[in-house]
């Protein structure tokens, strides 16, 4: 198998020393367990949390370990009786070409059902990330206004639409004029804004003529100082990343932090602000999303987008892509043929 480990913990953004090209043998398989070819490699900004050794929700990984992601494989060989070679499954089996693991630690899925690539993003953790968030914490009423940035991607265009069939105003924050427009005409945002125009605060505010009823948190720094000016009273905020940090070395610059009288905005204005990592929803959320984000894409009513890089040596350049805003849609890598 081909792998790319952590070779030592970057500093800023990672670079290409900071990663390790090694090939290695398989182990013979034993009762259980399936031998995996990886289609598809999905690439997520947590990663970045895990390569530091930062206080965090989830161990670090150690230097020397094979960089780890969700992945859509292809079984090769069983000694499972719960898989049979061809299966197409679903693993965490990381930034490799091939791995040996318990078939039970597979999911299968249905290829005949939605395209594989579904499990690693809308149908998958990203669209169950922004179900959960948006439903368990933000609660989008009828008429509410619900903004989100890195609004392209699998989490945010996600969290849009799912606040447009639940009635709600979607507005969506990216960066640049082509992710903006895609808003609009792909996922149906009633408004889009650009992060990187100089008059952002300006958009924003004409955007938001009625206020901001929810806020979904994905970037931190600057798009959150000027949308927390813009909160209703009993304004709900569920905090799902703050992507605009994950590079950072001392801590965001002075100008990107949160503005220091938010404690008292949070008072005044009364809102709700809360963290949360994805699978605290899955017992009260996973179900319902399973069912309503199928017939959802089904009908078109949520649409996704993929950004497909070929080869798993581009995995590192894909990955800094991500933490810049180079990728337009749900990153992966497409490391065999399906
Ligand atoms: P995306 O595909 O949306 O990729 C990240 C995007 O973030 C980039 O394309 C870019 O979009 C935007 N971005 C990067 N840097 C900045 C910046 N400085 N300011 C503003 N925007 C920036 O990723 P996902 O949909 O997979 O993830 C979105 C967020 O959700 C992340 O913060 C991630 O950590 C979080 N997450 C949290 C989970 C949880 O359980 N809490 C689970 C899954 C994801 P643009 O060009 O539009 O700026």
């Amino acid at each position: 198998t081909r792998q790319i480990r952590l070779a030592r913990r970057p500093i800023g953004e990672p670079v290409d020393d900071d990663y390790e090209f090694t090939t290695r043998d398989l182990p013979e398989l034993q009762e259980g367990q399936v031998l995996l070819r990886t289609i598809y490699l999905s690439l997520d900004p947590y990663m970045r949390g895990r390569m530091s050794d930062a206080k965090s929700y989830a161990q670090p990984l150690d230097i020397g370990d094979v960089m780890l992601g969700q992945t859509v494989c292809e079984v090769v060989e069983s000694a499972s009786d719960r898989r049979a070679v061809g299966d197409i499954v679903l693993a965490f089996t990381g930034w490799q070409t091939h791995a040996v693991v318990q078939g039970k630690h597979t999911r299968k899925l249905d290829p005949s059902a939605a395209p594989i690539t579904t499990a690693l993003g809308v149908l998958g953790m990203p669209g169950f990330t922004a179900y959960g968030g948006l439903l368990g914490i933000g609660h989008p009423q009828e008429g509410d206004t619900v903004v989100v940035a890195a609004a392209t991607g699998p989490v945010g265009s996600a969290v849009g639409q799912i606040a447009r069939v639940k009635g709600a105003r979607a507005v969506g924050i990216a960066g640049g004029p082509e992710k903006c427009a895609a808003l609009i005409d792909d996922f149906g945002f009633d408004a889009a804004v650009d992060h990187r125009a100089p008059d952002f605060v300006e958009r924003l505010a004409g955007a938001t003529p009625d206020g901001i009823d929810v806020y979904f948190e994905n970037v931190g720094g600057r798009v959150t100082n000027a949308v927390i000016d813009r909160f209703n009273p009993f304004a709900r905020m569920p905090v799902c990343g703050v992507i605009s940090g994950y590079n950072a070395v001392d801590g965001l610059a002075d100008a990107d932090r949160l503005a220091p009288d938010f404690l008292h905005r949070i008072l005044v204005d009364r809102l709700t602000i809360r963290g949360f990592i994805q699978d605290e929803f899955i017992e009260s959320h996973h179900e319902d999303f399973v069912r309503d984000m199928t017939a959802w894409v089904g009908d078109g009513r949520v649409r996704y987008r993929e950004d497909i890089v070929e080869g798993l040596d581009q995995a590192p350049e894909a990955f800094r892509g991500l933490l810049t805003g180079r990728n337009f849609g749900k990153l992966l890598i497409r490391v065999g043929d399906d």
